[in-house]
Parts: C-alpha cells; sequence; structure tokens
C-alpha cells in the first residue's frame, strides 16, 4: 500500500506545533502528507503555551539529550525558513536560589552551555529589570517561539513543500482493517491514508480510546496574561520563583506564574490571578504602567507520567500517535523521529521509552 512516490500516504490529526512541524519534515522528504484539524483556537495548547524553549531536569539525561536536539534542530529551522517566529535569544533563569549553583554546572555539563552570572553583570546584560537578582543561570542557547504563530508558519512551510491542510475537518475515528490503519473518518467522509499520527494534543487520548489503545493524560491549567505592548526592554525570556516573562515581536510581554496548575476555578480567581501576574511584572520592570492585553487559560496535554507518548501503536499496523507537555521545545526533534519512522521503517531509537504500550493495552 504505497503511493506511486513510493513513500506511504499519510493522514496527521492535528495542526498545533508537533503535527505542524511533522508535516513539514514529511514534506520536505517527498512524502504525501494530508494534515486535518478541527479548527477551534481555544483547542489548541499550542495557542495557550508559554513556547519556552529550553533544556532543564538534567537529571534525566535521556530526556535532557532529548531537548538539547531539539533546541539545535530549532536553530537549524531558523536558519532555513525564512520568517520562522522563532527567537533564540537566550534565557536568565533564577529560581530556586538554593539549587542554582548546581543546576548550572549540571546543565553546562549536560551540554547547555549554562553558566552562573552576577548581579552586576546582570544589570550590563538586561538594565530593564528594576531588581536583578544576586545570581542568575544564563542558558544562551534557549529561546522561544511565538504561540500565536509557530504552528501557522510551520504548516505554510508544509505546504510550500506539497503537504495538504485541511481545516476544519473533525477527525471523527480512525479506520482500520486486519489491524492495519486504512485512514480516518471525518464530518466530511472519509480520508484514505497507509499511515496515521495521532498528534491531537489533549484529543489523543480519547481519539486512542475508541481504537483501544489507553493513554491517561492529565491536563493542568496555565494561565498566561499578555500585556499591553510596550517598548523593547529584551530579547530574552526570565524565569524566576515568581513570574515567567518574555517580550513578544509587537511589544506585548507574556507572563506567567509557575508551571503548575494556574489557580482560575471563578472569574473572581481568575481575575486575581491575572492581577498578581501583572503586578509582579510592574515589579520587575519597575513599570507601573504595565496593563492587561488578554490572557489565555489551557490545558496542558500531559501523559500521566509527565513524558512524551510518540511513536508506533501496539497492535495497528500504520498507527503512531505524538503527544506530550513541552512539545514547543520537543517539536523538531519529534518530527525528525516520527517521520522515520513513517518513511524509513526506523526503530524508535532515541524516543523508545516514550511509547504508549507503557500504559499497558493490546501487545
Ligand atoms: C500554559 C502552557 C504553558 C506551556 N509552556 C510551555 C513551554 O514553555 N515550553 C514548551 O515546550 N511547552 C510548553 N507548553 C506545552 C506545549 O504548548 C504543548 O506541549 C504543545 O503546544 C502541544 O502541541 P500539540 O501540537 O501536541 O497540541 P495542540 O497545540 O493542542 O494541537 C492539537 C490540535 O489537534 C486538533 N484536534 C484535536 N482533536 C481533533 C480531531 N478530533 N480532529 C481534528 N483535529 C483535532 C486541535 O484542533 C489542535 O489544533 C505549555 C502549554 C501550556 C498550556
Amino acid at each position: 500500500m504505497r503511493t506511486s512516490s513510493g513513500s506511504p500516504r499519510t493522514a496527521i490529526i492535528g495542526s498545533g506545533i508537533i503535527g505542524a512541524a511533522l508535516a513539514c519534515a514529511l514534506a520536505r522528504r517527498g512524502a504525501r502528507v494530508t494534515v486535518l484539524d478541527e479548527g477551534i483556537p481555544a483547542n489548541r495548547a499550542t495557542r495557550g503555551s508559554f513556547a519556552w524553549i529550553n533544556a532543564h531536569r538534567p537529571e534525566d539525561a535521556a530526556y535532557f539529550a532529548l531537548r538539547l536536539e531539539s533546541m539545535r534542530l530549532w536553530r537549524g529551522l531558523v536558519g532555513e525558513i525564512d520568517g520562522l517566529p522563532v527567537r533564540l535569544g537566550g534565557a536568565l533563569n533564577w529560581e530556586g536560589a538554593e539549587k542554582i549553583e548546581t543546576l548550572a554546572k549540571a546543565l553546562d555539563e549536560g551540554g547547555n552551555t549554562a553558566r552562573l552570572v552576577s548581579r552586576a553583570r546582570i544589570r550590563e546584560m538586561e538594565p530593564a529589570l528594576a531588581a536583578p537578582p544576586e545570581v542568575a543561570i544564563d542558558a544562551p542557547l534557549e529561546g522561544v517561539a511565538d504561540p500565536d504563530r509557530i504552528a501557522g508558519a510551520l504548516l505554510v512551510a508544509a505546504a510550500a513543500m506539497g503537504a495538504e491542510v485541511r481545516a476544519p475537518v473533525t477527525v471523527t475515528g480512525i479506520a482500520s482493517a486486519n489491524g492495519r490503519v486504512t485512514g480516518v473518518e471525518t464530518g466530511g467522509g472519509p480520508v484514505e491514508a497507509e499511515r496515521v499520527v495521532v498528534a491531537a494534543g489533549k484529543a489523543t487520548s480519547a481519539l486512542l480510546a475508541a481504537v483501544d489503545v489507553p493513554l491517561p493524560m492529565k491536563t493542568p491549567l496555565g494561565l498566561l496574561v499578555r500585556t499591553a505592548p510596550v517598548p523593547r526592554l529584551s530579547q530574552r525570556i526570565f524565569t524566576s520563583d515568581e513570574l515567567h516573562v518574555w517580550q513578544m515581536d509587537d511589544g506585548r510581554l507574556i507572563l506567567g506564574e509557575d508551571f503548575g496548575g494556574s489557580p482560575v476555578a471563578s472569574d473572581a480567581e481568575r481575575a486575581e490571578t491575572e492581577e498578581r501576574v501583572l503586578e509582579r511584572a510592574r515589579r520587575a520592570f519597575g513599570m507601573a504602567a504595565l496593563s492587561l492585553d488578554s490572557s489565555t487559560v489551557t490545558g496542558r496535554p500531559v501523559p500521566e507520567d509527565g513524558y512524551p507518548a510518540v511513536g508506533r501503536v501496539p497492535g495497528m499496523d500504520g498507527l503512531l500517535v505524538a503527544t506530550m507537555h513541552s512539545g514547543v521545545t520537543l517539536a523538531p526533534v519529534m518530527a525528525r523521529e516520527v517521520a522515520a519512522m513513517v518513511l524509513d521503517d526506523a526503530e524508535a531509537g532515541m524516543l523508545a521509552r516514550y511509547g504508549v504500550e507503557r500504559f499497558g493495552g493490546a501487545a
């Protein structure tokens, strides 16, 4: 079941950053690929992401190496795709003062070229910070992607290389015969494919459940605030115990509190959280006039154990999955590796430990 070009017809469910990056990787290699997306912006984690491209957690060497490799690939993509909304301007991090020295050393030894910088040096690097910390980790290889534009930009690049993008199209099921995938069912009829990759973010779990594949996921909510535009403060990203912040190209600051769940159970709680985060940013930059532009509250697609769920789905030939948190960081490496599985029947390689089989289900 191969096309005349020799590569399998591939359908990707989802055009967030993971589906879009994969479409690019497949199209670049001449594959015939169709991306299907239901097109509801609020359902898209990529749009509500803080979008920091980073490698932390050096205690897990393999996962750390995966993130580093993806950062390296981002650098390549920036050179390759004109106007890609990714800025690798570095990060300054001063979370957890008690562990900062150990972390800087481990990051550096692991290959993230991080170093400790003193307050005096931070003042020189970042004059807009009103009260720089005593010490911070400077990670110059890290950066950000514009969450509003990155998936779209990758899709445009994929389409220019021959990928077909269909939206809004809701995939209602995965079609199969004799243990082999044959395509997907959509509201507008079936779409035939020899490979199907489920890259549907937090909806991935339900799509797989319908073919009896368990993928337990949690979706903690994250609130991010965008301020009204202000003059350029920095090209870097800053992360401290109380605030995560970077400045978008149009001058808006994008602010978050932490990577756990944000308190937003009611409108009042949401407004309180917005105001608290804004106030922290006002203090950080000594800018009393910082005001709210908008905020987003978005569920993070996180497989139960916190690691990506990616690779072939056992029990159904031709079905693959790619969903994860840190998808902004990990998209290029996931795209490259999954494309190799689709086109070269490659082994899972560096993704071997992230297969869905770890959650049980058909062998
Ligand atoms: C608040 C927050 C902060 C974050 N911060 C960071 C960070 O700093 N760094 C980082 O690397 N990551 C971060 N993440 C995680 C990152 O944003 C996600 O891992 C990534 O965006 C996931 O991309 P995706 O393409 O898998 O999913 P999504 O962007 O959710 O895209 C999935 C797509 O699938 C489509 N879809 C779903 N079901 C169907 C269906 N049945 N038919 C058709 N289409 C369908 C949806 O419409 C959607 O467009 C953060 C996430 C959040 C929410």
